[in-house]
């Protein structure tokens, strides 16, 4: 009854659209414990990085989109699109951060340097026009993911920097928002602008802001969608094959001359899933690499299935910085010693910093709540975030567990919860 309920009603919101074809199949199971919204300023647009039927899998476990429109252009609900969806991670646009509190997130099974297909265009023009009706929101506010996210500081950046993910980025430029109705866009990084944050991708910022953004695409859109005035659109898009090959994700990668780890390997630069193979044939995991200066051109890097992980493993001889950058005495700054204590990055010096024993563990750009009592529940302390993929849970005594690997059922009393800030 209620999906019925929920598809008359989507039609009727747009009665110039075609309607579109919508389903229910993945619908996540996290939806009975999501928050409602309380406003909604932004549509998030996404590539999944990923084929159709492992991305949709992913997307419903975790509860970490609104949509997703698969290659044929049908739109699978994920979550209801009133209640928060995990799909920005780290997040900040014009100084507000976390924007999945105030945003729709719409994935698109396809990747960030390919053209989608015709199929995939029309639907999600259609999609966000409909949203854009229901919630207001002006067309310069449906933004790519990688225009939004950003990364905390890192030992490539020694602050918080734009860059952190290249998720969606053709969607900033005026070809593809021609395509998808869409009349506004910004010509700046009001974060960057305000020196919130510093440019971490120069390639990125001009695919998001140059003018000849369109030309720097590292694939070429359709021409007789490109030159359709806006408008027949939808017919036009309809003629154009609906097969452009798609591709495997590119799992290993050789470092080229002046190359850094973090080029080739983003966040997942110290991941336990990221294998480097250096050229004389040894092997190391990034979780156990050192010695950066090592890597030398040839190393192949090979990512694992994970994205990058937010907590970060000081390693022996290791100085925190080498981690965090300036953010090693910063309030959203957290260690967890090895024997489970938590420590607040402010109440550190430099000589504690240097005394952290190696094997403790960082989040950056984390707040803190707890502790879990039977009368508070993480659901009540932390109502936004408490069971989002990137939020850990310390119990009492032991190391840091993700959010997605816990019987919520058996939190015990003393947790404590950290989440993205
Ligand atoms: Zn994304």
């Amino acid at each position: 009854m209620l999906r019925v309920g929920a598809m008359v009603m989507l039609m009727l919101a747009c009665g110039v659209c075609r309607a579109l074809s919508l389903s229910n199949a993945y619908s996540s199971p996290r939806n009975k414990e999501r928050a409602v919204r309380e406003t909604t300023q932004y549509i998030i647009l996404h590539t999944t990085e990923a084929e159709a039927k492992s991305s949709l899998r992913k997307l419903s476990r975790n509860g970490e989109a609104h949509y997703c429109v698969d290659r044929d252009g049908k739109v699978y609900r994920i979550i209801d699109r009133r209640k928060v969806a995990y799909h920005c991670g780290t997040s900040m646009w014009a100084g507000r951060r976390n924007l999945d509190n105030v945003s729709i997130g719409i994935e698109v099974v396809g990747y960030h340097d390919r053209a989608l297909n015709s199929a995939q265009y029309t639907a999600l023009r259609e999609l966000v026009l409909l949203l854009q009706k229901l919630y207001n929101v002006k067309d310069a506010n449906v933004m790519p993911h990688a225009q939004v996210a950003y990364g905390t500081p890192n030992r490539w950046h020694r602050r918080s920097h734009r860059g952190r993910k290249r998720c969606g980025m053709g969607y900033a430029t005026p070809s593809v928002r021609k395509l998808l109705g869409l009349k506004e866009r910004w010509l700046s990084d009001p974060d960057v602008k305000a020196r919130r944050l510093t440019v971490g991708d120069t390639f990125l910022s001009q695919i998001l802001y140059a003018r000849n953004g369109d030309a720097l695409l590292p694939y070429k859109l359709p021409a007789a969608v490109a030159a359709t005035p806006s408008g027949k659109i939808a017919k036009a898009v309809e003629k154009v094959s609906t097969s452009l090959p798609m591709r495997k994700p590119v799992r290993e990668v050789l470092i080229k001359k002046g190359q850094t780890a973090w080029d080739v390997a983003r966040e997942a630069y110290n991941a336990a899933t990221t294998v480097y193979r250096f050229p004389d044939g040894r092997q190391i995991t990034g979780d156990k690499l050192t010695d950066w200066e090592s890597l030398v051109a040839g190393t192949k890097v090979i990512l694992g299935e994970a994205e990058g992980e937010a907590v970060q493993t000081l390693a022996a001889g290791m100085h925190p910085k080498a981690l965090v950058g300036d953010a090693v005495m910063a309030a959203d700054t957290w260690y967890i010693r090895p024997t489970g204590g938590r420590i607040q990055g402010s109440r550190l010096n430099e000589k504690s910093l240097k005394a952290l024993p190696p094997g403790t563990k960082i989040l950056a750009g984390y707040a803190m709540c707890g502790p879990v009592t039977s009368r508070n529940l993480p659901s009540k302390l932390c109502p936004l975030r408490w069971d989002a993929p990137d939020t850990y849970y310390l119990f009492p005594g032991k190391s840091l567990q993700p959010a997605t690997k816990i019987d919520m059922k058996r939190v015990p009393a003393g947790t404590y919860l950290f989440y993205k800030n």
